[in-house]
């Protein structure tokens, strides 16, 4: 067994955040309609993608009908197809869906994981769970050694990266997040998007535009290293 898997059997198991268990059941127990027939994950969710990625990505947590259904990270919502299309578009998947974890998505020098692996209400975490949850993230970028660029989906995500450095190697002034910034820590490209969430997604927020230049910046620096 791979350290990762080792990781994500560890992940899998926990149930350290008790508001986030019982609304992990709750949601796998009443399942939205479309889904009634289906099992829900109702666990946490491990991260995703190529153990040798260049790039890592930092969403939030698993959509309620999405990863915490499906036991996948972005898998089964539109948030998911929003993310592929554009991973697809510029190389970073084999295909442009991500449905279920038997669909054959690959993805390709790109990894990805959620700063909380458990679905939380309103998709709001506490300040204390993301804290409690914070271990799992620092182990699993220890486990991806070739990172070179990281995309923040979002303030949390970019807030749980940094947080997630040793200390020593944490930038001053912390970096704001914003659609579009760019900073550089060590020698790792930190870019911020907004997430791709429906709500930013359908309100125009976010556009397959605005996640292309992001995408296509983040190509572009991976291809100088
Ligand atoms: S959010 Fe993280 S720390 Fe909390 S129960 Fe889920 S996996 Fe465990």
């Amino acid at each position: 067994m791979s350290e990762l898997d080792k990781l994500y059997a560890e992940i899998v198991a926990c149930s350290a955040c008790q508001r986030l268990v019982d609304f992990r059941h709750k949601i796998s127990c009443e399942k939205r309609a479309a889904y009634r027939h289906e099992e829900y994950w109702g666990k946490p969710v491990p991260g995703f993608g190529d153990a040798n990625a260049q790039l890592l990505i930092v969403g939030l947590a698993p959509a309620a009908h999405g990863g915490n259904r499906t036991g996948r990270v972005f898998t089964g919502d539109g948030s998911a197809d929003f993310l592929m299309q554009g991973l697809y578009k510029f190389g970073f998947a084999n295909q442009p869906t991500s449905v279920n974890r038997d669909d054959g998505l690959q993805l390709i020098n790109a990894y990805v994981l959620a700063a909380v692996r458990c679905v939380p209400p309103d998709n709001k975490p506490t300040p204390e769970e993301i804290l409690t949850c914070r271990p799992f993230m620092v182990k699993e970028m220890a486990l991806l050694p070739k990172v070179k660029a990281v995309l923040a989906l979002g303030k949390i995500g970019m807030d749980s990266y940094i947080n997630s450095l040793p200390t020593s190697e944490r930038p001053k002034p912390r970096p704001q997040f914003g659609h579009g910034v760019v900073y550089d820590i060590n020698s790792i490209r930190l870019f911020g998007s907004y997430h791709p969430s429906r709500q930013n997604t359908q309100t125009g927020r976010l556009t397959k535009e605005m996640f292309g230049d992001v995408l296509g910046e983040i190509k572009c620096w991976l291809k100088s290293r």
